[in-house]
């Protein structure tokens, strides 16, 4: 069996180990022919990095990120809600894991090439469209973008679209699904070399409708006594004023929201400060796309943020990529058709995936940061009489329900 996974991002090169190591040949065709470290950081939960450690490079990430223990929420006068355990805190089998995007993605890159051998990795290929009919062998056709070339067919047995939120695979099946959906917030991330904060190895969401969200994110600098602190700051802007399509390497100005952090001056952390810090900084829009009815059409399938693109809330983004990989591998290695084992997939996958996007929709697990400001605008004497611990608790525990969590528990 031989599957063309268009896409070298988290979720395709993932799959390209899974396959790897399930004996099933796989062909990654990413449209960058130099992929640099792009992005800023990114959270992979436990019942991901389960999979990362099956694999075999759970340590190798260990090295670059960190293994972050508790999530910490206060209100936008920096008092403290709650803090929750994470990872092996929580009593999971796998950390939790925060690293930069970008040297993820090359420390996958690198794995890859190693094991599946660099003539089974295609970069600079741009997948233009393809034909996968079902029952019968797929064709790919390709350019690179940059010299403006057409580049030879690619033949297999199944396509995966793992290319991301404006996934070419995704727009082939439903041309007219149109733009990405913005609900009027604007995100502004980046990275600032700080002092540790809240002990050192905490993710914090500071706010209430108007958030920030942070936490450190590479180990070499937590060994040297410092924090590279990933933050990102979200605010709503009136929709009626539009914004440009999303681009994740589209450079922010400070101008636009140091302003309206100006006294969010706490005593572990000084936000103006921590947003002059940063040394590049990068806007990008809260998009998502409506659940699709299917992602599986003949020998294709879609994968990640090209199947379901979802608010960058509850840290899941590349942990649901992650465990599609697992998935549609675990499906294809079954007694089945290929054309079985994509319908399998699917069933599996498409209607977990949608219930977070919905969720966070909804605001995810970080709503109650917004349902402390709802209440108590003013802030609190005591955080029991705005929202008791129990319903924090639920929120918190049937999002992990939701977001499959529950199979990182020891001994599952
Ligand atoms: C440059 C970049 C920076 C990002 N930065 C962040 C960040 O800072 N924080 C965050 O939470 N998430 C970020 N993301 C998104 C995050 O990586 C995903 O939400 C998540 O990891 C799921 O991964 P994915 O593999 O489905 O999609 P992605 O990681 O987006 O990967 C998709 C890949 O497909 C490739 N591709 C696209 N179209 C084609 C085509 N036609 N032919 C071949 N290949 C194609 C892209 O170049 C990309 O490498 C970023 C994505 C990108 C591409």
């Amino acid at each position: 069996m031989k599957a063309l996974i268009i896409g070298g991002g988290i979720g395709g090169l993932v799959t390209a180990l899974e396959f790897h190591r399930a004996g099933i040949e796989a062909h990654v065709f990413e449209s960058v022919g130099d992929v640099r470290p792009l992005g800023v950081g990114v959270n992979l939960q436990p019942h991901c990095v389960r999979c990362l450690d099956e694999l075999g490079v759970m340590d190798a990430l260990l090295d670059l990120g960190v293994a972050t223990e508790e999530q910490t929420f206060f209100n936008n006068k920096g008092q403290f809600i709650r803090v929750e355990p994470r990872g092996l805190k929580a009593g999971y089998g796998w950390p939790q894991i925060s690293i930069n995007r970008g040297e993820l993605q090359i420390a996958l890159l690198d794995i890859a090439r190693e094991r599946l051998g660099a003539g089974h990795i295609h970069l600079g290929y741009h997948l233009i469209d393809f034909d996968a009919p079902a029952n019968e062998s797929v064709t790919a056709r390709f350019i690179d973008r940059a010299a403006g070339a057409v580049l030879p067919d690619a033949r297999g047995d199944l396509l995966i679209g793992a290319d991301g939120i404006h996934s070419r695979v995704r727009e082939t099946f439903y041309p007219d699904e149109g733009p990405a959906k913005w609900n009027g917030a604007l995100i502004y991330r980046a990275t600032t070399e700080t002092a540790p904060f809240l002990g050192g190895k905490s993710q914090f969401m500071v706010g209430g409708k108007q958030t920030v969200i942070g936490y450190p994110m590479s180990r070499s600098h937590a060994d040297r006594g410092r924090s590279l602190t990933n933050w990102a700051a979200r605010f709503f802007i009136d929709p009626a004023r539009g914004f440009p399509r999303e681009d994740w390497n589209r450079r922010g100005h400070i101008d636009d929201f140091l302003p309206l952090y100006a006294d969010w001056i706490f005593d572990w952390m000084n936000f103006p400060e921590l947003f002059k810090g940063a040394e590049a900084i990068f806007e990008f829009p809260m998009v998502d796309r409506d659940p699709l009815p299917h992602w599986t059409h003949g020998r294709a399938t879609l994968l990640g943020d090209a199947a379901h693109p979802m608010y960058p809330l509850g840290s899941n983004g590349a942990s649901q990529a992650i465990l599609d990989a697992r998935e549609i591998c675990r499906a294809l290695t079954r007694e089945l058709t290929i054309d079985e084992a994509l319908s399998v997939y699917e069933k599996d996958r498409l209607p977990k995936t949608a219930e977070i996007v919905r969720q966070n929709r909804a605001g995810g697990p970080e709503r109650i940061v917004t349902m402390v400001e709802t209440r108590a605008p003013f802030g609190f004497t005591n955080i029991d009489d705005v929202m008791p611990r129990a319903e924090i608790e639920s929120i918190m525990n049937s999002y992990k329900q939701i977001s499959g969590a529950d199979i990182a528990r020891k001994g599952q």
